[in-house]
């Protein structure tokens, strides 16, 4: 219970060395090893870029646009964070660059400085201090995680870090706990580990006036003593505050690997935190339902950025939920469709797989050969999942091939198309900027009684979250429905159509809404599990 403790404690994670050294991971495994032991938890992603947020950037280069409850477009490790810790976040919990300096500039135009010269140090750093205890005042959390994007030494990252080293000082060295997590590679020469690039990341850290007070060696293996001894010497740590986040057979053990080697009793306990016994039974027991399934269950994924398996994580993670509810692994393959336009006997290798997903995509590339996945997963009985595009795309197919409707196609990818089956929300007609402009966020859609999506979530009223700017247009429902699919989840006022469905098909599920998103380990997505339990059906 949070009343023991009078104030919020902070925990801040930076990254040395190189980036995608597993920070997001990190911060998520240290959240878990605190609310194991029953202290609430919360979390912050700063970002430093100049971006406002992560919707105007290109997922196959950054990464997935993850959606929260209140419609923020943020960064993908909210995601990790949501599904490690069970928690919904919102856009707060997303800070960077292009929000501190646009509230700065707004206060500086305001009046609020006037007479000042606006400095980065104070008026950014203020602005960054403030920003991070809203959020840890909003989320009335034991504990605030707040992960610094980037690496230590980054330009752009400056500000954030002397804001931290100004908030120890506030806040107090009991309140605050800074842990570094940098590579140590091992040579594939002398196989040895070697921690002088974690040695130099930490000496930039104190170059700006922070001394970690943990370290955690990302490496292949284990720590060897020797190697966790230099870094406890050079680092200036204790020999126990250096942990090793190795290798793991999935990233839900992590949190537990981190604990055994003494992690989340150091930091309770440098916080000043009453020592309360970690129970870890439920949470093995759901890393155990990951890990142990041996039949492989082989899904297409079907998209345009398939280069970065980061670009659709949460949809990833949403599969491997269900496969884990249902008893199986799921082999993903992606495949950019694109390939079946240039080759259209391509399509033929559809059969090696026992379900296909259409992903949820933007523009004109890639959609002719999704159509022809989608075709050939109604026409030859695949179990079939498509998210947002794949949705709307769904509805195109149908129209093409069965009602017979040429060049129907929606207005993003032909705006001259003869039908547009998908077009424009009416309320985006009047929108000229593209930053945090769609349709976001939860909304509740409603269920029809007796379809398979109803039965899939057991209920007629859900909620889920959205990214779109196009829907399924009104003028072409009846013809649609009177052919055969089956609209099955609406919005509250009947004007958009959330779901689709085939009732002749053994799984054929189409959302407009992206339910990848509120997935989590032991409760999967309802369209995602269905899916997985048809395809496992052919496996
Ligand atoms: N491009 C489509 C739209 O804007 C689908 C978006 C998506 O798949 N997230 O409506």
């Amino acid at each position: 219970m949070s009343l023991v403790l009078l104030m919020a404690k902070f925990i801040f994670i930076t990254g040395g060395v190189l980036s995608s050294v597993g920070k997001g991971i990190m911060t998520s495994s240290i959240g878990k090893m605190l609310q194991i032991r029953g202290y609430s938890v919360s979390t912050l992603k700063i970002d430093p870029y100049v971006n406002v947020d992560a919707g105007t950037m290109n997922p196959y280069i950054h990464g997935e646009v993850f959606v929260t409850e209140d419609g923020g477009e943020t960064d993908l490790d909210l995601g990790h964070y949501e599904r490690f810790l069970d928690i919904n976040l919102t856009k707060i919990s997303n800070l960077t660059t292009g929000q501190v300096y646009a509230s700065v500039i707004g206060k500086e135009r305001r009046g609020d400085y006037l007479g000042q010269c606006v400095q980065i140090i104070p008026h950014i750093t203020d602005e960054i201090k403030s920003r991070i205890r809203s959020v840890a005042k909003a989320s009335g959390a034991d504990v605030l995680l707040i992960e610094l994007g980037g690496t230590v030494g980054d330009i752009e990252g400056q500000p954030f870090l002397e804001a931290v080293r100004q908030f120890r000082l506030e806040e107090g060295f009991e309140n605050t706990l800074f842990v570094h997590v940098a590579l140590v590679p091992i040579l594939d020469s002398t196989k040895e580990q070697k921690s002088k690039p974690c040695q130099h990341s930490v000496q930039e850290m104190r170059r700006i006036g922070i001394q970690p007070d943990i370290i955690v060696a990302r490496c292949r293996d284990p720590l060897e003593p020797e190697v966790k001894k230099k870094i406890s010497l050079f680092g200036s740590v204790p020999y126990g505050a250096v942990f090793a986040s190795y290798d793991v057979e999935h990233i839900y053990q992590l949190p537990i690997r981190l604990d055994e080697q003494g992690m989340g009793e150091y930091v309770t306990k440098r916080l000043g935190l009453d020592g309360r016994a970690a129970s870890w039974s439920a949470w093995s027991a759901l890393v155990d339902s990951f890990v142990a399934p041996t039949k492989a269950v082989k899904i297409a994924m079907c998209g345009k950025y398939t280069k970065l398996a980061d670009s659709y994580v949460s949809i990833t993670e949403a599969i491997h939920h269900s496969a884990a509810k249902v008893g199986v692994q799921a082999a993903l393959d992606w495949i950019e469709t694109t390939k079946f336009e240039e080759n259209p006997s391509a399509i033929d290798m559809l059969s090696n797989y026992h379900g296909i997903i259409v992903l949820p995509g933007f523009g004109a590339r890639g959609t002719e050969g999704k159509i022809n996945a989608i075709k050939y997963a109604r026409v030859n009985k695949k179990p079939f999942l498509g998210i947002c595009f794949g949705f709307q795309l769904a509805a195109i197919e149908y129209a093409r091939n069965v009602l017979g409707l040429d060049g129907a196609n929606s207005t993003e990818v032909n705006p001259n198309t003869p039908h547009p089956v998908i077009d424009l929300l009416p309320e985006q007609r009047s929108i000229g900027t593209m930053g945090g402009t769609m349709r976001l966020g939860s909304y509740k859609i409603l269920l029809s009684e007796g379809t398979m999506t109803n039965k899939l979530y057991g209920a007629t009223e859900i909620f889920e979250r959205h990214r779109h700017r196009y829907e399924i247009n009104p003028d072409y429902w009846q013809r649609l429905q009177d052919a055969g699919l089956a609209f099955s989840g609406w919005s509250t006022d009947r004007r958009r159509v959330e779901f689709l469905e085939l009732p002749s098909h053994p799984y054929f599920v189409g959302s407009q809404a992206h339910p990848e998103f509120k997935s989590r380990p032991g409760k999967p997505s309802p369209p995602f599990y269905g899916f997985i339990a048809a395809s496992a059906k052919l496996a």
